[in-house]
C-alpha cells in the first residue's frame, strides 16, 4: 500500500533525484518518496546489458521497441544501425555487451564527484579510466600521434606548439577565484588571449569534446576552465587519463545503489509512475499529483524536489506560479547539447594497427569544415572495453562522440554527413573495418550533455525563490554549480540537501576542488 504522506517527494529518479533522496533518507532520516515515470532508474545515466536477444537494465528486459522508447526518454534516437536494430537484437549480437543508453564516461573516474558521494554513503562504485590520448593530424586525417608529456605537438608549427602549451599551462594553473572573475565564454577568453589558429583549434578540440558543446562561444568559461585547473590537485590529467567507464551493469549501478539506500531507510522509489502536476497552494508546495497504477493519487509532502531537466519543468509546474521572465528565458533561451554517438561491436582491437595505447582517446580534429555547421566538426573515438569489462571475450567496443548543437541534430543531412565521414575515416585508416564490425548503432541526442543556459546568465538555484518548499535538482540547477553531466547532477544533489537542511554536506563529501563556486 502506497503511503499518502512523505517528508519529501522527488520527481524523477535521475542521479540528481536519487542522490538527494539517498542523503535525506540515510543521513537525515526523512521519509522519502521518489517517483519516476519510466520503467528504469537512472534517467539519462541509464545503461544496458545484452542478454541473448534482449537487453536488460537492472530488473527490466527491453525488446527493440522498448529500447527505442527508453532512449527517447533520454532525448536520444537511432539515426542508423547495421544491421537493423531488430536484427541486432534477434541475432543476439548485443549478448554479453554492457553499454550506456545515453551516458558514456564520467569525469575523473573513481575520483569524480559521484564516487565521492557513493563513498560517503557507503555504497562504493568502481570505474576504470582511459590512459592518455592520441591526436590525428588535421591536415591528412591519417597520421596518429600518441601525446607524450613534454613532447611537441608534431602536427603543429614550433610557434603553434609553444603558444598552445603556454595557454594550456595558464589554464591548468589558474585559481578558482581567478576563473570566476572571467565570466563570458571560452571562445571570448581565447580571443582575448589572441590565440592563433593552431592553439585555438586544439583547445577548441579538447574543450568541445569534454563538454560535448560544439562551439567555444557557447561554453561558459567557468564550467570548462575549472576542469584543467583541478588537474593538479586531483593528480589526473588528459595524458594520465581522466574519464571513467563502469563494467557491467554500467552507470545504472549508481541508480540501483542509491534507490536501494532510500528503500533500506524506509523510503519508496516508484517506477512507471508519472507525476502530472506539483500541487501548489498559496505560494507553497503541498505535494504531487501522480498516476499510480494508472489511477490518479495525491501525495502530500511539505518539500517537493523537481529533478526534471530544466526545459521540461513546465509539464508539471503551472507557469502562473513563476515570473514571466523566468518562464520565457527557459522556454526560449535555454538550449541542449547535441551529439551524434556510435556504439560499435568489433571482432578485434583496431587500436593496435596504429600503435597507440588501446586505452587512449583518439581526437580527430576538423573532420568536417563546412560553413553550414556551427563550428568545425571534430570526432572523439575510444574503446571503453579496452579499459572496463564491457564485451564478451575476444570482442571490443568502438565508441564515437561528435558534438553538434541541438538544432543541427534535427537536420538530417548534417547527421548523415557526420556518419558518412566517420565511416570514411574508419575505412581510410582501418581497411578491414567492414569485416571487423559485428554491429554499429548510431544515435543522436538533442540534450546529450544537458540543457545549457545562455552564456553570461545564472543557473536557477536549487531552492525556488517563488514557491516555498519547492526545490530543483539536476545537472542544470544550482546558482553556485559548475561543471556538466553526472558530475554536475551530483554536486546539485548535495547543494540541494544543504539548502533544505541548512547543513554543510558539501564540505564532508567533496574535496575543495569539487565544491561549488567560491
Ligand atoms: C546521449 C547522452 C550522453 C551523455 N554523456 C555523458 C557523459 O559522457 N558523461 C556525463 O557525465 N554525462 C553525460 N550525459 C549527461 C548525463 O547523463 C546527465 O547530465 C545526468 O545523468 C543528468 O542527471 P539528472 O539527475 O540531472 O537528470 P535525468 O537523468 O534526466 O533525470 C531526470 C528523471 O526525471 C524523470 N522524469 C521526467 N519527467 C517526469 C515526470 N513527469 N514524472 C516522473 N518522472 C519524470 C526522467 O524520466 C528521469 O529519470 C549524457 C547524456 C546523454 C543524453
Amino acid at each position: 500500500m502506497l503511503a499518502k504522506n512523505y517528508d519529501v517527494a522527488i520527481i524523477g529518479a535521475g542521479i540528481g533525484g536519487l542522490g538527494v533522496g539517498a542523503i535525506l533518507a540515510a543521513k537525515e532520516h526523512m521519509k522519502v518518496l521518489v517517483v519516476e515515470k519510466e520503467s528504469f532508474l537512472g534517467g539519462r545515466a541509464v545503461s544496458f546489458s545484452g542478454r541473448g536477444n534482449k537487453v536488460v537494465s537492472f530488473d527490466k528486459e527491453f525488446n527493440p521497441q522498448e529500447f527505442k522508447k527508453a532512449l527517447a526518454s533520454t532525448y536520444t534516437w537511432i539515426a542508423k544501425s547495421e544491421p537493423e536494430l531488430e536484427a541486432i537484437f534477434n541475432k543476439g549480437l548485443l549478448d554479453g555487451y554492457t553499454f550506456e543508453g545515453a551516458c558514456h564516461l564520467s569525469f575523473w573516474g573513481n575520483q569524480g564527484r559521484i564516487s565521492c558521494l557513493m563513498n560517503f554513503l557507503n555504497k562504493p562504485i568502481y570505474m576504470e579510466t582511459n590512459q592518455g590520448f592520441a591526436v590525428v593530424n588535421p591536415n591528412d586525417h591519417t597520421t596518429f600521434y600518441q601525446i607524450q608529456p613534454g613532447s611537441p605537438y608534431p602536427w603543429m608549427s614550433k610557434e603553434g606548439t609553444k603558444e598552445t602549451k603556454e595557454l594550456l599551462r595558464e589554464m591548468a594553473t589558474m585559481s578558482f577565484e581567478a576563473i570566476e572573475k572571467l565570466g563570458g565564454s571560452l571562445g571570448q577568453w581565447l580571443k582575448e588571449k589572441n590565440a592563433g589558429p593552431e592553439a585555438y583549434d586544439f583547445i577548441k578540440l579538447l574543450a568541445t569534446s569534454q563538454m560535448v558543446l560544439a562551439d567555444p562561444d557557447l561554453i561558459p568559461v567557468v564550467d570548462y576552465m575549472k576542469l584543467p585547473a583541478i588537474g593538479k590537485d586531483i593528480g589526473m590529467n588528459l595524458i594520465s587519463g581522466s574519464a571513467g567507464a563502469m563494467g557491467e551493469p554500467g552507470f545504472t549501478d549508481i541508480a540501483i545503489k542509491l534507490a536501494g539506500l532510500i528503500k533500506e531507510n524506509g523510503g519508496a522509489v516508484l517506477k512507471d509512475t508519472p507525476v502530472d502536476q506539483v500541487n501548489i497552494e498559496g505560494g507553497r508546495a503541498k505535494g504531487i499529483l501522480i498516476r499510480y497504477k494508472s489511477a490518479p493519487e495525491l501525495i502530500e509532502a511539505p518539500i517537493v524536489i523537481c529533478n526534471i531537466p530544466i526545459r521540461h519543468i513546465f509539464k508539471v509546474l503551472l507557469e502562473q506560479h513563476f515570473p514571466g521572465d523566468f518562464v520565457k528565458e527557459i522556454k526560449e533561451r535555454y538550449w541542449g547539447a547535441g551529439m551524434v554517438a556510435a556504439l560499435m561491436g568489433l571482432k578485434r582491437n583496431i587500436f593496435e594497427d596504429k600503435k597507440i595505447n588501446s586505452r587512449s582517446f583518439i581526437f580527430v580534429p576538423s573532420v568536417i569544415r563546412d560553413k553550414r555547421f556551427r563550428a568545425d566538426v571534430d570526432f572523439v573515438i575510444w574503446s571503453s572495453s579496452n579499459f572496463a569489462h564491457r564485451t564478451p571475450a575476444g570482442q571490443h567496443t568502438l565508441e564515437f562522440v561528435v558534438p553538434l548543437v541541438d538544432k543541427e541534430t534535427h537536420e538530417k543531412y548534417k547527421v548523415d554527413m557526420v556518419i558518412n565521414e566517420a565511416w570514411e575515416f574508419l575505412r581510410k585508416n582501418f581497411p578491414t573495418i567492414d569485416e571487423d564490425t559485428i554491429f554499429s548503432i548510431w544515435t543522436v541526442s538533442d540534450e546529450g550533455y544537458g540543457n545549457w543556459r545562455p552564456v553570461g546568465s545564472q543557473r536557477p538555484d536549487v531552492k525556488c525563490p517563488w514557491v516555498e518548499g519547492l526545490y530543483f535538482v539536476g545537472d542544470a540547477y544550482g546558482r553556485k554549480l559548475w561543471g556538466a553531466g553526472i558530475d554536475a547532477a551530483t554536486l546539485s544533489a548535495v547543494l540541494c540537501v544543504d539548502s533544505i537542511t541548512g547543513k554543510t554536506y558539501e564540505k564532508h563529501i567533496f574535496p575543495a576542488y569539487h565544491r561549488s563556486s567560491v
